[in-house]
Formats: structure tokens, C-alpha cells, sequence
């Protein structure tokens, strides 16, 4: 049996400019499809049969940090395969998650894209799309099956034939252009009218919707955008239905076929979102490449950065076997009793957790390590935070404007980037906040936390409210003929 899709989540970050959103300073794309696959909840951690074994990664995280996706998701002998940011490699990283054969576990596909540009381009500070993680979980039972997918490249101004496009796609499904009935969500750059009359000329039994141009919040295709088409697609299908997703643009026409035999569960705000932050400085792109930079600040050795990034990344502490104290961070022997055997890992909560103390740091305050981000968002708060009775750690807070935190608001742990030192980025986690009021809104922060939703073990499909939402309001043509269903 192929492995189906059964869960996706998404995440955008909590800044806008203009109607896109973009990557605060301390996200990259590692962080964002960390956080994207942490949406997935508990799913990520099944054991057996259900162990995550594969992890497909579409986009433009350094290679050099792939055992890091092992680490940040605590999950041993992760595999990681690459493939590249655009639409055929986010449907070759599903078709591979859903047909590998080299694996007997789950597995899943991320990708994540970052709006701003290298720091090699600096200079060119215009922003051309959103930011984004998304994250699929695969596993051997009903969900959202992967069918056959095609891509082809055409020389500029050579595009072939629409109609004959369409009817080899068909003819690779094995549908019938007349007989099947089926959803088509096909994206083009130019010529949506054409397009929707080729479409309905050589699949008159299909319900197709051509979208025209990028999306007004996401902008030119990418992998996140293609994950959006998919989206759109999974919510017109009805059991059994068979949908196709397509994309005409820049010199390459490619389909990716699905059908859906059983439920998925879409987390995260995959309809447009809730305004976002905006930056409280006008320096927010200035993002200087300062891999170099020598902090004066804590210095960290390598190594004993490495040796707890299971405490530092994941809040894994140590639970005493004797006297059940649970240690954090872990240092090998019992704080309570001195008990150094035995002592089992255990992560504590990431999410929930209670602000015990919050402190302002002015510009100027910070260290130095933290100049690059203070030029970029300006102040920022320290929180101390309840982790469970007696344990607490202290956390940058990210994702809010300063001064806003209160006493008592709940905040998340979220993996960020931390300073650059050695030539690297640091990674370690900060407070985000939860509390509804406590900051003017953090769009996919709603109560329901995908850790939360996998606990209650909720099941739902696309977000009722949003289903409803007409599409292609904002900008985005859309043409859906009425066809008797
Ligand atoms: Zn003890």
C-alpha cells in the first residue's frame, strides 16, 4: 500500500509588509519548516509501524544542517532527502514520501521559503513573495492518496499546444475525459481564459478553476504556493473524487494528480490569514550577512552547544528514577536527591506556558550579539517562564512587539535562530506569545495548537470558515463554471 497524505500544517510569519509576510530576522528556512512540522503535534512522534523515517525537505535550507532536522524534532536516524523550491519539487517530494519503498515507517515532506533575499543580493531590499513553512505527514493509511505527476520545460515563447498538454495529462491518469468526474485547480502566468476553454474543451466531465496570476498574499510560485494550490484543490474533492493541480508558468507546464479516499487534517491558516505584525522599525530588511561577526557576549564553544541541544532545542530534561524530580536543564545527576543512574530524558511542555517575570531591553541595552536584531526590530522582551512547578528557564520573546507582555499571558517555546559565532547560526528556542490581547494579533496562533488538537485527537478537515470564503476575492481571477454535479 502507498503511503497517503493524512495531516498538513502551515505556518506564516508573524511580520507583514504589505500584504506579504515576511521571515523575522531570527527565522530562516530550517526554523520555519521546524515549525511547520511541529505544527503536525504528536503525529510526528509515532513509534513502530508509525515511526517517521523519511523527511522529503523542498527548499533552501543549507544542506549542512540536515542532521539537524534529526535533532530539532528528536526523532533518531532521520533520513533527509532534497529536493528543489518550486512546484515539481514539492510534488516529486510528495510522489517519493508516498511510493518509497526503502522505508516501512511514515514519512513526511516540509518546505519552507523565505521572502527576503540572500544577504549576498544585499542591496536589493524589494520583496517579491511571503514567507512561509509547510509540512505534510504521509502515512500507510486513507487520507489524501498521491497519483501520478508531470513536468515539462518549453524554451520562452514556445509554449506546446494547450488542449494536447491536457489530453496527455489525462491520458496518464487513465481518466476519461468524459466519464470521470474530478476537480482541476490549475495555476497559470498568462492566458487563463485559453487555458479554462482547453481545459473544458478536452475534459468536459471535470470541474476546473484556473487561477490567474500569484496569489495577492503570496506572490510568484514557490513551494509554499504550490502547497496553497493543493489546498484549494483537497477542499472541492468529495470522497473518491480525483483532483488534478497545474502550473503554466515561467517556461514549464507540469500537473500533479490526487484523489482523496480518506480525511485530512489542514492546520494552521491555509485560507488567507489574520492581518499580521507590522515591523516597528524601518530597518526590518536590513539583514546584514554576519556569519563573521565576533560577539563579545556569552561565548559558546561548539561543542557544548552540541552536547545538550536535545535541553536546548526541545526543553529535554531529566526525570529522576528515585525521587521523580524532574531536572532542567539536564546535568547527568538528580538536583534533589544526587541520583546519577537511571535518570530517563523527558521534554517538558512546549506550549501553555505561564510569563513569571518580563523585562524590556531597550536598544542599546542588549548584547552585543543581539545588535544585528535590535537594528532590525528594535527592543525586545526577556521573559522568565514557568515550565511546571519549580522549573523555569529564561527566554528572549519574538514574534511581539516589546512592552507588551504581561505577567501571567501563556507563551510557546519555538526553535529560532539565536547569534551567528563560529561561522554559524546559533539555534536555541524563544517565547512567542499566545495569549489572545497580550499583542495585536499573532495570525496562526489560534487556541486550538496543533499539540493540543493532536492530544483531544480532533479530526477535522479544512476549517469550516474558511471553505465558505468566496475565492478569488483580492485580486485573484478565478473563473469556476457552474457544472451539474
Ligand atoms: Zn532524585
Amino acid at each position: 500500500m502507498a503511503r497517503s497524505i493524512l495531516s498538513a500544517s502551515l505556518v506564516r510569519p508573524a511580520w507583514q509588509l504589505g500584504s506579504f509576510r515576511v521571515e523575522g530576522p531570527d527565522e530562516d528556512s530550517f526554523t520555519l519548516a521546524v515549525t511547520a512540522l511541529n505544527r503536525l503535534g504528536r503525529q510526528l512522534q509515532g513509534t513502530g509501524a508509525r515511526t517517521l523515517a523519511r523527511l522529503h525537505v523542498v527548499g533552501s535550507c543549507s544542506p549542512e544542517i540536515d542532521w539537524a532536522f534529526s535533532e530539532a524534532l528528536g526523532i533518531p536516524g532521520l533520513d533527509v532527502r532534497r529536493y528543489p523550491s518550486n512546484a515539481p519539487g514539492l510534488w516529486g517530494a510528495l510522489a517519493a514520501a508516498a511510493h518509497d519503498d526503502g522505508t516501512a515507517g511514515r514519512e513526511a515532506v516540509v518546505a519552507a521559503d523565505t521572502a527576503t533575499l540572500s544577504p549576498e543580493a544585499a542591496g536589493d531590499r524589494r520583496v517579491r513573495h511571503s514567507a512561509g513553512g509547510v509540512a505534510f505527514l504521509l502515512s500507510k493509511e486513507l487520507g489524501l492518496s498521491v497519483l501520478r505527476h508531470g513536468f515539462r520545460g518549453h524554451p520562452p515563447g514556445h509554449s506546446p499546444s494547450m488542449q494536447g498538454a491536457i489530453t496527455g495529462w489525462l491520458e496518464a491518469l487513465g481518466l476519461s475525459p468524459h466519464g470521470s468526474r474530478g476537480e482541476v485547480v490549475f495555476e497559470v502566468e498568462e492566458e487563463p481564459d485559453r487555458w479554462q476553454a482547453a481545459w473544458e474543451q478536452a475534459a468536459p466531465g471535470i470541474t476546473v478553476t484556473v487561477v490567474g496570476g500569484p496569489r495577492v498574499d503570496v506572490g510568484r510560485p514557490s513551494a509554499v504556493e504550490a502547497a496553497l494550490l493543493l489546498w484549494e484543490l483537497a477542499r472541492r474533492l468529495r470522497t473518491g473524487d480525483t483532483g488534478v493541480v497545474g502550473q503554466a508558468v515561467r517556461g514549464r507546464n507540469g500537473f500533479s494528480a490526487f484523489r482523496l479516499d480518506g480525511p485530512v487534517r489542514w492546520l494552521g491558516s491555509w485560507g488567507t490569514g489574520e492581518p499580521g505584525l507590522n515591523p516597528p522599525t524601518d530597518k526590518f530588511l536590513i539583514r546584514k550577512s554576519q556569519l563573521d561577526a565576533v560577539s563579545q557576549g556569552a561565548y559558546l564553544p561548539h561543542p557544548t552547544y552540541l552536547e545538550n541541544l536535545a535541553g536546548r532545542w526541545r526543553l529535554v530534561g531529566e526525570r529522576c528514577p528515585r525521587c521523580d524530580t524532574l531536572a532542567f536543564p539536564a546535568r547527568g545527576r538528580c538536583r534533589s536527591c544526587g541520583r546519577s543512574e537511571g535518570l530517563r530524558s523527558e521534554a517538558l511542555p512546549r506550549v501553555g506556558l505561564e510569563v513569571e517575570a518580563v523585562t524590556t531591553i531597550s536598544p542599546g541595552a542588549q548584547p552585543t550579539e543581539f545588535d544585528s536584531m535590535v537594528e532590525t526590530v528594535g527592543a525586545y522582551d526577556v521573559a522568565v517562564v514557568r515550565l511546571q512547578p519549580g522549573v523555569r528557564a529564561t527566554f528572549q520573546v519574538t514574534d511581539a512587539v516589546a512592552g507588551r507582555l504581561r505577567v501571567g499571558d501563556r507563551v510557546a517555546a519555538v526553535l529560532r535562530r539565536l547569534y551567528p559565532m563560529e561561522g554559524e547560526w546559533r539555534y536555541g528556542l524563544k517565547a512567542i506569545p499566545e495569549t489572545p490581547g497580550s499583542t495585536p494579533r499573532l495570525g496562526e496562533r489560534d487556541p486550538k495548537s496543533p499539540a493540543r488538537s493532536a492530544r483531544r485527537g480532533s479530526s477535522s478537515v479544512a476549517p469550516r470558515e474558511r471553505r465558505a470564503t468566496p475565492r478569488g476575492s483580492g485580486g485573484r481571477a478565478e473563473r469556476r463554471p457552474q457544472r451539474p454535479r
